[in-house]
């Protein structure tokens, strides 16, 4: 019976060599078996890490955005609007983080697709940090330039950083959990005892930036990616964005925001990112007199769940050394 169905094709396309009756069946056990996994695609690394250490070997996870990218500069690529299409889930920061691919989500037509905004329930801080209020100059116009570049933060959203902070990365573990569990109950216990454990190991991490940085306590630093907000918080440091989001270059008024920011603060350092070219900085550090440090905003690295703690034990160390008091 098989033999016969398969003929006719094999005749039609004599043309190229037909394939092998052997691959044809694989391909369609690889079907019905990715049929039967849930296919998960998420946003970016946080959203990665956290989403492969709850699905473990049970489902299929996908990175969206290519660890190293700027997520606030991403465009959609035609390899991402297939993604979306066969997945059965989206993992989503959200907070607005995401909503350049609204319209690739709107459009894929994929009537299945599940999303989980990982951030939802959270209260979020105000997208600007206290220091920056917006320049005159941008006011009515300020959200039409940023669509122009490619996001859409509304202020409204508020910053979208949270997997900074160790225990709201707990609570976006569990909608994600939460969010498995409802489109794949069959792998409950499963994403439990995951969740679970990854869970543990974040409430360890929030233990020792407690207890580590509790003598540093009010210490300001000041950054160049508004990125640190909950982190801050959480820890009771002081976190003076200069620039919303990371800039190619500063602006002689940022410069002069630095300036008075350190002043008025009592700004103990200064902190750029990996990846991420410092010369300006570097010189506005030897004028200020005011040390130049590295923090990660988590969003380049390993796929491994694991490196989320790898990275904010470095983050801890630098914030540690940043606040000593000179002696
Ligand atoms: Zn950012």
């Amino acid at each position: 019976m098989l033999a016969l169905g398969v003929l006719p094709v094999a005749i039609a396309c004599s043309e190229a060599p037909p394939p092998p009756e052997t691959d044809l069946t694989q391909s369609q056990e690889t079907i019905a078996s990715s049929g039967d996994r849930v296919q998960i695609v998420a946003t970016f690394l946080p959203m990665y890490w956290f989403t492969k250490a709850i699905a473990g070997d049970v489902a299929d996870v996908e990175l969206l955005i290519p660890p190293g990218s700027d997520v606030h500069e991403y465009q959609t690529k035609p390899a991402d609007v297939r993604a979306i299409a066969n997945a059965d889930l989206i993992v989503k920061n959200g907070l607005d983080l995401e909503s350049f691919l609204d319209e690739t989500i709107a459009n894929s037509g994929n009537a299945k697709l599940k999303q989980i905004e990982a951030s939802r329930g959270i209260e979020a801080i105000d997208r600007l940090s206290p220091v920056v209020e917006p320049l005159e100059e941008h006011g009515e116009d300020h959200a039409h330039e940023e669509d122009k570049n490619g996001h859409d933060h509304s202020h409204e959203a508020g910053n979208p950083h949270v997997w900074m902070d160790p225990v709201l990365a707990q609570q976006q573990t569990i909608a994600i959990r939460d969010g498995l569990i409802e489109i794949d109950p069959k792998n409950r216990s499963t994403y439990e005892a995951n969740a679970a454990a990854y869970i543990e190991q974040l409430k360890q991490l929030d233990r020792e930036f407690q207890e580590e940085l509790k003598p540093y306590s009010n210490c300001s630093f000041i950054t160049f990616h508004d990125a640190y907000p909950y982190l801050a918080q959480r820890y009771n440091l002081q976190q003076i964005a200069v620039v919303e989001i990371p800039e190619t270059s500063l602006s002689p008024g940022d410069i002069q925001t630095t300036i008075e920011a350190v002043e008025q603060y009592q700004a103990k350092a200064l902190f750029g990112e990996p990846g991420v070219d410092n010369k300006l900085l570097e010189s506005l550090s030897q004028d200020l007199n005011l040390k130049l440090y590295s923090i990660d905003p988590l969003v380049s690295g390993d796929l491994d769940p694991q490196h989320y703690f790898k990275a904010m034990q470095s983050n801890l160390e630098t914030l540690k050394t940043a606040c000593k008091p000179l002696s």
